[in-house]
């Protein structure tokens, strides 16, 4: 087999090349930018793995013998799904490798809010040592406050071992709620009106669609306690983005921690950056070492099992 990896935004590593190696295949590296020059180097390949090369209809119809497309990540936005099963080409992909990661990163994006972390740390940084107290002034005690998910699947589920010994009480909001879940988690389960009015800190955790597009906007955000923290590590465009920053300007609400931002690559002059009050990760919820092995890992285990039936 003929495996080739079209761009090199996860150059490949023995991570993937074993698995693959060990089914015979040979794996070869290229970084493509256009769709003319994924055709010159895979129009022989059985399989082609991309993190972000866009794999159109047109490259597709030139690919002679390709039965598997790997894609690097929990969605396949840059890969033309019907193009490739209309040519009887599998697409895999990696749902499953970062649950741990993203809800340690919700964590931590509350309590750095919370504890007015990135302010103490840049007057302390500044030279201006004994202003910290200054800087963080305002943080509150996590002991009783209540922590409200929106959405309650299988990143929300690993958010609530991590914030119990907070002594924080915690509530979900989720149509489709599993209430064993919540008995076994000791979670209650409220409608969103509910969680938004009683919540000390809201975290995101749905996928985005239709019908959750800017769920949070000007109206739900003013039924939040004023000094509510509102942390978004699903997708930006949960959030109307510009309601958001009134929000935070009006005192509205307290903080923001957001991973994720309603256009990404966001415009550098965006108001959101202007704010002292929001701290913006860029997209990092999956990123640990640990993750990035098992993506990779999976990646290969996807295309290889195909390619061997
Ligand atoms: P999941 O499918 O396990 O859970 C999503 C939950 O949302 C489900 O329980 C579903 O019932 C619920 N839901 C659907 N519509 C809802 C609504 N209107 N209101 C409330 N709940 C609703 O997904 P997951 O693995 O927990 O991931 C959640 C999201 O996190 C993903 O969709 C993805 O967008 C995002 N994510 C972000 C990163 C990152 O790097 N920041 C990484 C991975 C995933």
């Amino acid at each position: 087999f003929k495996v080739v990896s079209v761009d090199k935004l996860l150059p490949l590593t023995h991570y993937e090349t074993d698995i693959l190696e060990a089914i015979g295949a040979t794996v070869e590296q290229y970084n493509c930018v256009t769709p003319e020059e994924i055709e010159k180097v895979a129009a022989d390949a059985d399989a082609i793995i991309t993190v972000g090369a866009k794999i159109t209809r047109e490259a597709i119809s030139k690919l002679k013998k390709c039965k598997v497309i790997g894609r690097y990540g929990v969605g396949i936005d840059n890969v033309d799904a019907e193009a490739a099963t209309e040519a009887g080409i599998v697409v895999t992909y990696v749902p499953v490798y970062c649950q741990e990661e993203v809800a340690t990163l919700a964590l931590t994006l509350m309590l750095a809010c919370e504890r007015r972390i990135i302010p103490a740390n840049e007057i302390v940084k500044s030279g201006e040592w004994k202003s910290a107290l200054k800087a963080s002034a305002g943080a509150r005690s996590t002991k009783g406050k209540t922590f409200g998910l929106i959405g309650f699947g299988a990143i929300a589920r690993e958010v609530v071992p991590l914030v119990q010994p907070l002594q924080v009480k915690v509530i979900a909001y989720d149509p489709y709620i599993n209430l064993d879940f919540c008995k076994d988690l000791n979670v209650e389960s409220v409608d969103l009106e509910y969680l938004l009015k009683n919540s000390d800190y809201v975290s995101l955790h749905v996928p985005l669609m239709a019908s959750t597009h800017h769920m949070i906007d000007a109206e739900q955000l003013k039924m939040m306690k004023k000094d509510a923290i509102l942390i978004n590590t699903g997708r930006g465009a949960l959030i109307n983005q510009k309601a958001l920053c009134d929000a935070l300007n009006q005192g509205v609400i307290a903080a923001a921690g957001l991973d994720v931002l309603e256009f990404e690559p966001p415009d550098p002059e965006d108001e959101i950056f202007k704010l002292n009050n929001v701290i913006t990760t860029g997209h990092i919820g999956a990123a640990t070492n640990e993750a990035l092995v098992r993506l990779r890992q999976k990646v290969a285990q996807g295309v290889a099992d195909v390619l061997t039936g």
